[in-house]
């Protein structure tokens, strides 16, 4: 496990030390399926399925284990850009996996919340 060093400016916002909010800076490559003011979704670098992409909020919250009320609507708004993306593709009926690893034994590696859409294949 990769426990990256974040580095929080005052509003606690873009942390440098987070490959993700280097993403959302443009600061480090990614392949962009869709931005909005709150959230970014691009394709998983090592895939796991026809169809892997990351949906992320922009600003940086850890992970499940650091959600807290004020972050309600925000990963709301994750899971249906998740939802959309996923019907985008022509997975809507066939059906998909939304899924996040939190926590050192729930296989996360990267500390940005990030909520993983695979589709395309069983199991
Ligand atoms: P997790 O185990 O849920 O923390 O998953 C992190 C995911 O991020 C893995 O599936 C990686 O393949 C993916 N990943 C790591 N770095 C990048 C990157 N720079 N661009 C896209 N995906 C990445
Ligand atoms: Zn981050």
């Amino acid at each position: 496990m990769v426990n990256q060093a974040s580095i929080h400016d005052l509003e606690g916002n873009v942390t440098s030390g987070c490959v993700f909010c280097r993403i959302v800076a443009r600061e480090s490559p990614a392949e962009i399926e869709f931005e909005d003011e709150e959230v970014l979704a691009f394709k998983d670098l090592y895939p796991k399925a026809p169809v892997h992409l990351l949906i992320i909020p922009k600003r940086h919250i850890e992970s499940v284990a650091r959600v807290e009320s004020a972050d309600e609507a925000l990963v709301g708004h994750c899971v249906r850009v998740a939802r959309l993306l996923a019907e985008r593709l022509g997975y809507g009926e066939r059906g998909y996996r939304v899924s996040c690893n939190t926590g050192p034994e729930g296989g996360q590696v990267v500390y940005h919340l990030h909520l993983h859409l695979t589709a395309g294949r069983r199991g």
